[in-house]
């Protein structure tokens, strides 16, 4: 069967944009409001002659006690469980959170290749010198993108399918 991609991350950091860019459709759900995506989602994604199953899920807020966000949690961590290779996505304007830190250790648990996606990188110029910071996850190398703007994809998925 196909390898297995799941995208991870807090709420709002862009996780269903990309997952919408590349899945080529408005099969997820994109909102304002953080955390709109309450159910994983599945699309068939093609990179090169690659084929792989790309899971989008609801967003991981490590900490929360709202019954809502820890269900997205325990969807997240199903998610997880179930790929064999996660894009953690972080966000460049908010920048290195706590909460980013707290899924870094979740995804280190987890024993799984890890690709960390800055995502919001809309002009290299302008933010690659703070995509640096994200080194300090310790969990690889930051590669930036835009999902929105659709930079940097392709060599984002060039890492994805080198841990197939
Ligand atoms: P999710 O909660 O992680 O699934 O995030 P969404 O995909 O719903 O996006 C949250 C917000 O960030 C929306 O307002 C998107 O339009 C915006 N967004 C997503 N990707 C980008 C990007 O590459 N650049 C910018 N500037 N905004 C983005
Ligand atoms: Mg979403």
């Amino acid at each position: 069967s196909k390898p297995v991609v799941a995208v991870v991350g807090r709420p709002n950091v862009g996780k269903s944009t990309l997952f919408n860019a590349l899945a080529g459709g408005m099969i997820s759900i994109v909102k304002d409001t953080p955390g709109v995506t309450r159910d994983r989602i599945y699309a068939d994604v093609s990179w090169l002659d690659r084929d792989f199953t790309m899971i989008d899920t609801g967003g991981i807020e490590p900490d929360s006690k709202d019954i809502i966000l820890s269900q997205m949690r325990e969807q997240a961590q199903i998610a997880i469980d179930t790929a064999d290779v996660i894009i953690f996505i972080t966000d460049v304007r908010q920048g290195l959170t706590d909460a980013d830190s707290k899924v870094a250790d979740m995804l280190r648990r987890s024993a799984k290749p890890v690709v960390l996606v800055v995502n919001k990188v809309d002009s290299f110029e302008k933010f690659m010198p703070d995509v640096y910071e994200f080194y300090n996850l310790g969990i690889g190398d930051p590669i930036p993108i835009s999902a929105a703007s659709r930079l940097g994809l392709g060599d984002m998925l060039d890492v994805v399918i080198s841990h197939f």
